[in-house]
């Protein structure tokens, strides 16, 4: 190998080595992010354009602009100065953490099982409103969750889709409760004196 490819491939080498610690810097930017436009007081979803910060960061600087705003098209030749918040502390702003963070600690309103934290492979909690519906945290538009928070309650995925399968098709459910009633403890489906004499009566159309 001659000395000018050797000295190509450690220009390239070093060239890597200070880029990529650069580039693995601005990846806190990624992803929805929540902020309160200073327009109007109120949540704004915004996305950074990554290209942009690491083109920037690669150059030496920090300077970030936004690629996407819930507030866009409408807004969208906007001064965009609520980036300085996302500049002061991108992971606060992020709305993965703003949902872990409101999630935590939590259980679920209907089975009471402890909400698991939140990840990508996870099946996502969902949301109980005041109009006792459930919906995934995740297929809220992002500037609606600070209100959605407000005034819900967290259910686990598993008793979302038995309450949406309920809400959806209740001519098909028949809704039996359980309790801790057996031997050892363990759950037993609850019946009345009634339905005892239905279901004898008559056969049930599901369980
Ligand atoms: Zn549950």
């Amino acid at each position: 190998m001659s000395h000018e490819l050797y000295l190509l491939v450690a220009v390239v080498v070093l060239g890597i080595a200070y880029t990529i610690p650069k580039l693995v810097r601005i990846l806190v930017f990624r992803g929805n992010m929540l902020v309160t436009c200073p327009e109007n007081r109120l949540p704004a979803a915004v996305r950074i354009s990554m290209w942009r910060a690491a083109l920037a960061e690669a150059l030496g600087g920090r300077r970030i602009q936004l690629r996407a705003c819930s507030r866009w098209p409408e807004h969208s030749g906007c001064a965009q100065d609520c980036v300085c918040q996302v500049l002061r502390d991108p992971e606060g702003h992020r709305v993965w953490n703003i949902a872990g963070n409101w999630f935590k600690g939590k259980s679920c309103a209907f089975c009471g099982k402890p909400i698991t934290r939140l990840g990508r492979l996870e099946r996502p909690p969902a949301l109980l409103d005041a109009d006792k519906k459930t919906t995934e945290w995740s297929a809220l538009p992002p500037e609606k969750l600070p209100e959605a928070f407000w005034g819900s309650k967290a259910v686990c995925w598993s008793c979302h889709v038995a309450e949406t399968f309920m809400r959806e098709h209740g001519d098909l459910v028949t809704y039996r409760p359980w309790e801790r009633s057996g031997p050892i403890g363990e759950y037993t489906p609850h019946t009345t004196e009634s339905e005892r004499e239905s279901e004898t009566s008559e056969p049930r159309r599901a369980a």
